[in-house]
């Protein structure tokens, strides 16, 4: 631990502060962490929080999911202007037009989408949570916002619903091609492909297992192959270097960075324990909104 580390440690006691850390942020950031997660995981620590604040070193949803489900705590997103490309393709009037399109249909909304869409959507999910989700829901027809991929994978996994597919994205992930695969898979022969659903359905074709960012990382924990090619966000590539030196990990393409997760700094987080920087604050019906979708996912687990 650097003197910085340290300092944020200390404060973190004193004013009594859960700092969360998601997967894909900096290393030094997932250090002074309580807990690092996915967004699942992160979301239900948020819930039961006993500390008086939280620091979500993530993204702007995680922090807000973070508010709507326990809104009685000061919740902090360290970096201000850290958002989600993916959350910012939808807005709520995109899913009230699908729903009057598609009366008989369930929204499940991926939690990476803002609060306002959150509240008019009927239940979220999780990379790790939304095939059980969408099989929990009585209903056959399924409107799937955000990620098209996420949403395809699904579709492929639950035959029996139909799943009316939003034309969003993560670009991080939708950015690989299958050239991208062939190109690892030669420069890296004999490894095992592991792959967020997030990436395009022929790059998930091609791996030799499909999971959010927790199963990937208990897919390279257990497995018993000896090297890796790790199809997400270069944060999940990181931490198994580090923790498995025995094993070796590769990242699908050099530059599998989502440059918001990247923006939290060890500074952006004393700052927050130190009083300088602005809680999350939401309208109040959006949040009942949201945390009713939130609620029920978790519900589901
Ligand atoms: S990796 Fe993709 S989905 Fe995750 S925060 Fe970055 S842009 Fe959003």
């Amino acid at each position: 631990m650097n003197e910085l580390q340290n300092k944020i440690l200390a404060l973190k006691k004193q004013r009594d502060c859960l700092i969360l850390a998601h997967y894909y942020q900096p290393l030094d950031v997932q250090d002074v962490a309580d807990a690092v997660g996915d967004s699942f995981a992160l979301a239900k620590l948020a819930q039961s929080a006993t500390q008086r604040s939280i620091i979500m070193c993530g993204v702007r949803f995680m922090a807000e999911s973070a508010k709507i489900l326990n809104p009685g705590k000061t919740v902090y997103l360290p970096a201000a202007d850290a958002g989600c490309p993916m959350a910012d393709t939808i807005g709520p009037d995109d899913v009230l037009a699908l729903k009057k399109q598609y009366p008989e249909a369930a929204v499940v909304c991926y939690v990476n989408s803002s609060a306002a869409v959150k509240a008019v959507s009927d239940i979220c999910c999780t990379s790790s949570s939304a095939e059980k989700v969408v099989r929990s829901l009585p209903n056959r027809q399924i409107i799937f916002v955000p990620d098209k991929n996420l949403g395809a994978y699904i579709a492929k996994h639950v035959p029996e619903k139909e799943i009316i597919l939003y034309n969003g994205c993560c670009p991080i992930h939708d950015a690989v091609s299958v050239s991208d695969v062939e190109a690892a898979k030669k420069s890296y022969p004999g490894t095992t492909l592991l792959v967020h659903p997030e990436c395009r359905e022929e790059v998930s074709e091609k791996a030799d297992y499909v999971g959010s960012t927790a199963g990937i990382l208990a897919a390279a924990r257990k497995g018993s192959s000896d090297a890796y090619v790790i199809g997400t966000e270069n944060g999940v590539t990181d931490i198994l270097s580090r923790e498995l030196p025995q094993k070796r990990f590769f990242p699908l393409k050099p530059d599998f960075v989502c440059a918001d997760m990247k923006k939290t700094t060890l500074a952006d987080i004393l700052a927050c324990l130190e009083g300088n920087r602005t809680p999350i604050e939401l309208p109040e019906a959006e949040m009942q909104g949201a945390r009713k979708s939130l609620e029920r996912m978790v519900a589901v687990d």
